[in-house]
């Protein structure tokens, strides 16, 4: 069975959140079980640069615009298929301007995305895709151009990590694309009179998975399906998969990114990474008690409404935070706004620090995710592995992985006074340091290796692909 892995991201090249940790860590783990997969990419400087050996496959002419498919291997030791087009993809950011807006040509950048992915399962007949295997938005008119293919056809695979972002566009924008006029129909890729990325890819994906059981679910309810649900529930058996973690990047007995390296059976030198982090952002480290910490993408979704507002009384009882984020104008004020308050009791970075983030996990005493959704969530399951409790929303893969007062805090509605209750809790436990020590062990016991979620991928794979599967020798 031989598998296209197509992304828009890839750590530690070009990351802005988990999409890009999960395309690094499940095509390795499908390749050690066996999967003949190749990745294919936009040609990102970061990614380009890396590139080991590259050939070129063939000119794409698109748009008026010559862009080169190169093939090389990646250091990661997978072959990777490359979009060299400089004037689409070398840009500081692969969506938007720095100050938030989308790229005006975003969907030609991913629409070229998309239709080389369906070129290559047709084109190269040394090594044709039996299926296709997107992610998000950026990937989802790849089952719309093989539905408009001739035969014999690819299977197609879209995997939704966040349906906020749908990748919608104007209606005028379709003859760029060069899909039929007809698509554009509820019976296809019109979305509300847009065309709608997203809503190719699950009108006519073979298969539509998510990242977690629980955001299955949610997926076909109006609060949480963004005006998809419908369309959603109408596929049968949608797999909600749960993302794993790489447990060698994050680990922090083996951390290098981190001041003290320390397991479940040393916790006691976790203390110092709590002295050299609060010495990194500025605060006295005697005079710090319980220290939380948040790492995340600030936008609405992540919950820091109904944080800022339980902040002020946490302060006032000697709670100090360490926070490091980017992403919305708004939520960046009003967290410099609050530390500027509280000089030396909140540790703020805003702007993206891969290595402090491995700092924070490694010196806080307990790390908050308490969005409003979370289709999977890294963020608490590399809390769970540095001892660091999370204290999360009861949604999607929070739910899926934190147990309430075993392994973290669990609160059930996103407002101040539930996330309240569950700091409160978190507070009574903190006294109790035999109890916490507990819930530490526990929560670094949990195994979220991508293993489990690489097999359970190969059984989807298997289902759409039959049972004539070639498989590559596992490799030990
Ligand atoms: P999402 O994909 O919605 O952003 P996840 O929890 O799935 O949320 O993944 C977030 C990933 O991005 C984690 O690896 C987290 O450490 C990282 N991250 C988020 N914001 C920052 C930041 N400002 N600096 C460094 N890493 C960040």
């Amino acid at each position: 069975m031989k598998l296209l892995y197509i992304s828009a991201e890839l750590y530690p090249y070009v990351k802005t959140g988990g999409l890009g940790d999960v395309a690094a860590s499940l095509p390795p783990s499908l390749s050690k079980q066996g999967i003949d997969i190749r990745y294919l990419l936009p040609g990102y400087a970061e990614i380009t640069n890396i590139l080991v050996s590259p050939k070129k496959i063939t000119t794409l002419h698109w748009n008026g615009m010559n862009a080169t498919l190169l093939l090389g291997r990646l250091p990661n030791g997978l072959h990777a298929y490359v979009i060299d087009a400089p004037e689409y993809y070398h840009r500081a950011n692969p969506y938007t301007y720095a100050d938030g807006a989308d790229w005006p040509d975003n969907h030609l950048r991913f629409g070229l995305l998309c239709h080389t992915a369906a070129h290559l399962a047709q084109y190269d007949a040394k090594w044709q895709p039996d299926i296709l295997h997107g992610h998000d938005w950026h990937c989802g008119l790849i089952p719309a151009y093989i539905a408009h293919s001739p035969e014999p056809r690819p299977a197609t695979v879209l995997t939704i990590h966040n349906i906020a972002y749908q990748g919608l566009f104007p209606h005028s924008v379709l003859q760029d694309l060069r899909l039929p006029p007809e698509c554009f129909s509820v019976y296809g890729l019109e979305y509300h009179g847009q065309v709608g990325f997203l809503k190719a890819g699950i009108y006519y994906a073979d298969s539509v998975t998510t990242v977690s059981p629980t955001y299955a679910g949610e997926l076909k309810t109006a609060e949480y399906g963004h005006g998809l649900q419908g369309l959603i529930s109408d596929r049968e058996n949608m797999a909600g998969i749960l993302n794993g973690i790489d447990q060698d990047i994050w680990n922090p007995a083996t951390d290098k990114n981190i001041d003290t390296s320390y397991d479940a059976t040393s916790l006691a030198l976790k203390k110092n990474n709590k002295t050299a982090l609060c010495t990194e952002l500025g605060m006295d480290p005697k005079k710090t008690k319980l220290l939380l910490g948040a790492i995340s993408r600030l936008t609405p979704q992540k919950g820091f409404d109904i944080l800022l507002d339980c902040m002020p009384a946490l302060l006032e009882k000697g709670v100090s935070f360490a926070i490091l984020g980017k992403g919305d104008a708004a939520i960046e004020a009003k967290l410099a706004d609050i530390a500027a308050q509280w000089p030396g009791k909140i540790g703020l970075r805003l702007g993206y620090d891969e290595t402090l983030a491995h700092r924070i996990q490694a010196g806080c005493d307990a790390i908050l995710v308490p969005s409003a959704f979370e289709p999977c969530g890294l963020v608490q399951m590399y809390g769970l592995r540095y001892g660091t409790l999370p204290v999360v929303r009861k949604t999607g893969g929070l739910a899926d992985t934190v147990r309430d007062q075993e392994t973290g805090f669990v609160f059930d509605h996103a407002t101040q006074e539930s996330l309240q209750d569950a700091l409160d809790r978190l507070q009574a436990v903190y006294k109790k340091p035999a109890t916490w020590k507990k819930m530490q062990r526990q929560a670094m016991a949990e195994n979220f290796g991508w293993d489990t979620a690489a097999k359970n991928y190969i059984d989807l794979y298997r289902r759409l692909f039959g049972d004539n599967v070639i498989m590559l020798p596992k490799i030990a």
